[in-house]
């Protein structure tokens, strides 16, 4: 028996696009570097996540003040107001987004098989990651009690309490476990911690780590590929 835990965010789905978009559509500019757009913005979505699990501030509220801290420092024409302005346009666009017909694939190939056990580590707002959770259709393929959101425990990633929070739940063992996420320092080290398998999905080409994962993609398709042919 295999367990396989996936994020959410950057994971199941595309979020950099989105985020980019939304900047895109409220400045009325093409982002000249995407790569550093996103690495900013992640770098700012560090900073405020303890306060943004415990439900202190809001996702919108959040998101706002990190599109315009991004916005200063790549020197972008902005107002005060194009963070919230951004913010909505993003959710706007969440509203409508779908896992990739391969993601949809691979997920099926999972369920049906009596092997494999599903899960979803994520981290953020409870209301907010359930909400994704809905629109995504997750249901098809995770039962809600294999899903955990960070902001219904009292830990963040790269916690490796999460991880035995996940083993308890699947009744597996470090070794039979994979996880499968984009962020190195949140998902992968939480996994290489816990004794887990690793998958990355290092979409902006980040350098070599000193500990590597299992396997490493950087794209969707070689992501979905791995997953339909190479967890062994
Ligand atoms: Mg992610």
């Amino acid at each position: 028996m295999r367990g396989i835990v996936f994020d959410i965010d950057d994971t199941l789905y595309c979020r950099q696009d989105m985020l980019v978009k939304a900047a895109e559509t409220v400045l009325g500019v093409t982002v000249p570097d995407w790569r550093e757009f996103i690495r900013i913005f992640y770098e700012k979505s560090d900073i405020n996540m303890a306060a943004l699990e415990s439900g202190e501030i809001s996702t919108h509220d959040i998101n706002g003040w990190r599109y315009n801290e991004t916005f200063q420092i790549l020197g972008l024409p902005y107002s005060s107001t194009d963070g919230g302005d951004a913010a909505d346009v993003y959710l706007e666009l969440q509203s409508h987004m779908e896992l990739s017909q391969e993601m949809m694939k691979a997920l099926d190939a999972f369920a049906s098989d009596p092997g494999i056990k599903l899960a979803i580590l994520t981290a953020g707002e409870s209301a907010h990651q359930w909400n994704k959770v809905g629109m995504l259709g997750l249901d098809r393929w995770f039962d809600r009690s294999n899903i955990i959101v960070t902001g219904d425990t009292p830990f963040s990633k790269p916690d490796i309490r999460l991880c035995r929070m996940i083993e308890d739940r699947l009744g597996l063992k470090p070794d039979d476990l994979w996880m499968i996420g984009d962020n190195y320092d949140k998902d992968i080290t939480a996994a290489i911690d816990a004794g887990w398998h690793s998958v990355w999905i290092n979409r902006r080409d980040l350098p070599e780590p000193a500990r590597l994962p299992d396997i490493e993609v950087r794209t969707d398709d070689e992501l979905t590929s791995v997953l339909l042919t190479g967890l062994n």
